[in-house]
């Protein structure tokens, strides 16, 4: 029975864990620093909004597609999971057209005139010209999900463990530590494969020390005002090229995220009031109906907050190599797309840790799509 240890429980870790499990035979086993329920500038995956709108360029677009239809069957079909359907709304603004300017925060296909995505999504339109805000060049709408991640990765903590999936804290050094901190330090414990998705902490885990991995910080308001049911966002904002604006309201009462920065190498973990202020303003102006035409005072705050996005130079790593005589393999890197491409990347570990522990084909499905 091969023994895997996961290293990480954000959603990447977790999304492993849980395909891992599925598989016939294998014994699995999370450690982690943090836990869903603990909120810590160091643990990305709290803070997200978290919706899906596709991100990547259609060479890139595997983990996104591989996902969509899983995150559709759980806003569908599993209520208790916290995902909802909610329209998204991409505008594209008149001057980011002219001036070419189209791949911005890292989300290099969001905002192209003609999107790959638009194949993938259910309900998708461009929006017809008379219908557009002012400045804006074009914009389309599809069917998308908001995911309430203090609903979803508790969820995804009880599915793992219904499967047998063992979890303990513990922080770790060194990756070679893993097989000592998942058994206790007497159980001579032999894993076989080592799983690291430990997001922006890569760049500081013994063995792995990824210099290539650097933050992007993404400042955010939570509100009770309701979104009705439309997550807008735009191809840029006045207030300069590390801030943007999108709205989304989380399933199951979760609030409505207000977003947002992008500021990359910056990890400041506090939020700032001047750019709290922006967020709102731009948010309320974005989507009025947010506020009834109350402008910005008829926002009503829950809390404002930071999450360092992980992204990494050269994008995601998912490759397995041997480390101090164990096998590794990286699933690291999703800068702001690690929930709309959780399950096509956790599906490829899943194939390179086959690849590892020498099984042919797969015994059981890795989803119920
Ligand atoms: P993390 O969630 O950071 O988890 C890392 C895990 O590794 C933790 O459990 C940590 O404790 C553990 N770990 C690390 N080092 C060690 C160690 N040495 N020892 C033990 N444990 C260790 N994505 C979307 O798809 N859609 C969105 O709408 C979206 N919106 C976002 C909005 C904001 C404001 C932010 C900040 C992010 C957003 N993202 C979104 C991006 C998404 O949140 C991240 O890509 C994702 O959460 C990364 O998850 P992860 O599991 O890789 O990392």
């Amino acid at each position: 029975m091969p023994n895997i240890v996961v290293i990480g429980a954000g959603v990447s870790g977790l999304t492993c864990a849980l395909l891992l499990a599925k598989q016939k035979g294998n014994s699995v086993t999370v450690v982690a620093k943090h836990m869903p329920g603990d909120y810590d500038i160091e643990y990305t995956s709290p803070w997200a909004g978290a919706n899906v709108l596709p991100m990547a360029l259609e060479r890139d677009s595997r983990w996104e597609r591989r996902t969509w239809p899983e995150l559709r069957r759980l806003a569908a079909e599993v209520p208790e999971a916290g995902l909802h359907f909610q329209t998204a709304r991409v505008l594209r603004r008149q001057k980011d057209v002219a001036a070419g300017n189209l791949q911005v925060a890292l989300a290099d296909g969001l905002f192209q005139l003609s999107p790959w995505y638009k194949e993938l999504m259910d309900h998708f339109r461009e929006i017809p010209t008379d219908q557009l805000p002012p400045g804006m060049h074009s914009g389309c709408e599809f069917t998308s999900v908001c995911i309430n991640t203090a609903v979803y990765l508790p969820w995804l903590v009880g599915q793992c463990a219904r499967l047998g999936v063992r979890f303990k804290r513990a922080t770790l050094k060194h990756v070679s530590e893993a097989a000592a901190a998942a058994g206790g330090s007497s159980s001579g414990l032999k894993v076989d494969v080592v799983v690291n998705a430990s997001g922006l902490l890569a760049c500081r885990l013994g063995g792995v020390m990824d210099t290539k991995v650097y933050p992007v910080r993404g400042q955010i308001v939570v509100v009770r005002n309701e979104a009705e049911g439309i997550m807008p966002t735009s191809s840029g904002c006045e207030d300069g090229e590390d801030e943007i604006v999108y709205v989304m309201q989380r399933a199951l009462g979760g609030g409505t995220v207000l977003g947002g920065t992008y500021m990359k190498g910056n990890w400041e973990p506090n939020p700032d009031p001047n750019t709290a202020m922006r967020i709102m303003k731009r948010a309320v102006e974005m989507h009025p109906e947010l506020t009834g035409g109350k402008g910005v005072e008829g926002l009503d705050i829950i809390r404002h907050g930071v999450g360092l996005r992980p992204a990494r130079e050269g994008g995601v790593r998912i490759e397995k190599e041997v480390i101090d005589g164990t096998w590794v393999v990286h699933n690291y890197g999703h800068a702001g797309w690690g929930y709309q491409g959780s399950y096509g990347c956790a599906e490829r570990v899943v194939e390179l840790v086959d690849e590892i522990v020498g099984k042919g084909k797969r015994t059981s499905k890795l989803w119920n799509k």
